[in-house]
């Protein structure tokens, strides 16, 4: 079980200016080896009709005079065979340019030690931090070139302003680098830093190993985030058979946050708009202020730190609510959302002569606000973290159809957004839309369990529903 803890640090003056320090050389450093990397892929990129496949068309040699073609093992690798021996060793030699291709990873690390000799500032960092860097380099390219399972890739990396680069880290950290100082503080060790004093308000729990250490820049101040990793506890979640009264149906939505299949509404709270207010007013002030002066600088300040306390008190009452939702059940069914879908326009309404007819998009669009957005995939992310801590189940159902048929009799009820009521004319069912999708979730969620060949409300339709009634309007 790999998680993530958060601490704030407190570190003294001295201490913080080496910190911002190390960030603004990291980001520099980030900066020049994406720039590498990007004139390497421009330079070499040709269209695909023309391509050579594996071997770049340009001349390396010509583009990167300074790479030399071989490498040279200064040290024994770590790795070793069977028989303890090293697999790779002092003195062996690597290409650097494999098939026409830069291996940059290799490279880059390897250039390292240049970068040091012509610029001393970087020998005050410490230099695993710095390989991350190179790492995260990596990282980003990967995700730009390489498609991932659904075959897509993420947009052309961007180079990092003063605002955007928040946060180093180190590799390679330990339980025994969060140690007391003198005066009997707690204080974390980090390398070349020193003793950095943070608030230790929750204990790393027995037997987690504390793993990486990322300390990050946020609108208060510095905080350190260390990945903690314990092998012997398991990931998997609860194997629970659900049945009608150990679960639950849950339909998220824009108007009521959630709606339970018990009939449960729960709505947005009232402070989520008390905060967009506020901010809303800070930043009309901010817009009468000329840019970078002293008093934009401070409101600026002030919008951060508001932008924080909101994140902060949603994620509260997130997890709040998701341990709400499961006092009372020991399973959950969920549309497996994609935030994709639910941003997705409104279908346009055609009038009998190929007029637009109003069809709820620009009060969905005032609903699509940042708000709403980004906290359905969090509050997904934090009810299969409570699942798991209870040791309860999640499961997620096809939401395609959940919100146009009918929870009872499965028949075709078509409505726009702006319509709430959901009334069946087939088996009369009058209730609320968001309360029927839930209850229709829950049934398609327990089918789905029971029943191999049942996954959606479409296939649910298919095998319970005759032939003459699905075709209703
Ligand atoms: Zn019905």
């Amino acid at each position: 079980m790999l998680l993530k803890y958060k601490y704030k640090l407190k570190p003294h003056k001295s201490q913080s200016v080496i910190i911002s320090n190390w960030l603004e050389i990291a980001r520099k450093q980030y900066n020049y080896r994406l720039a590498e990397r990007l004139n390497w892929f421009e330079a070499t990129r040709t269209p695909v009709n023309a391509c050579p496949l594996n071997v770049s068309v340009v001349p390396v040699e010509g583009i990167y005079q300074n790479i030399p073609e071989f490498r040279i093992q200064t040290r024994d690798g770590r790795k070793k065979d069977s028989n303890g021996n090293p697999i790779t060793r002092k003195g062996d030699k690597h290409p650097n340019i494999i098939n026409g291709y830069v291996v940059w990873e290799t490279v880059q690390l390897a250039d390292l030690a240049q970068t040091k000799k012509l610029f001393p500032e970087y020998k005050s960092m410490h230099s695993q931090v710095l390989q991350d860097v190179i790492q995260r380099v990596q990282t980003t390219m990967d995700n730009f070139t390489l498609p991932d399972k659904k075959g897509k890739t993420s947009g052309r990396p961007k180079f990092k302003g003063k605002h955007y680069y928040n946060s180093f880290s180190y590799p390679q950290l330990s339980n025994t680098n969060i140690v007391k100082n003198a005066n009997g503080r707690c204080c974390v060790n980090l390398p070349k830093i020193g003793l950095v004093p943070l608030v230790f308000n929750r204990p790393i729990p027995d037997r987690f190993k504390v793993k990486t250490g990322t300390v990050i820049r946020e609108a208060d101040g510095w905080y350190i985030s260390f990945t903690i990793e314990d092998k012997s506890v398991p990931v998997e979640v609860a194997e629970i058979q659900p049945t009608e009264q150990n679960s639950k149906g849950i339909d998220l939505g824009l108007l009521h946050y959630a709606v339970t299949s018990d009939g449960e509404f729960v709505e947005v709270p009232k402070f989520f708009r008390l905060s967009e207010h506020r901010l809303s007013k800070l930043q009309v002030r901010l817009a009468k202020k000329s840019k970078h002066s002293k008093p934009w600088k401070i409101l600026k300040g002030k919008i951060a730190k508001l932008h924080q306390l909101i994140a902060r008190q949603r994620l509260d009452w997130q997890f709040k609510l998701a341990y709400h939702l499961f006092s009372d059940c020991q399973v959950i069914f969920l549309e497996d959302l994609l935030l994709a879908n639910l941003l997705r326009r409104c279908k346009a309404k055609l009038g009998s002569n190929g007029q637009f007819l109003p069809n709820g998009q620009s009060a969905k669009s005032g609903l699509n606000k940042s708000l709403q957005d980004a906290a359905f995939g969090q509050f997904v992310q934090v009810l299969e973290y409570v699942a798991w801590k209870l040791g309860k189940r999640i499961i997620k159902v096809d939401p395609k159809g959940t919100s146009q048929h009918c929870w009872e009799c499965l028949s075709k009820v078509p409505k726009s957004l702006s319509e709430r009521w959901h009334s069946c004319s087939n088996c009369g069912q009058e209730l609320h839309r968001d309360y029927n999708s839930a209850l229709l979730i829950q049934k398609i969620g327990l089918l789905s369990t029971q029943e191999e060949d049942i996954t959606s409300v479409k296939t649910a339709v298919r095998a319970f529903l005759p032939e003459e009634s699905r075709a209703l309007p």
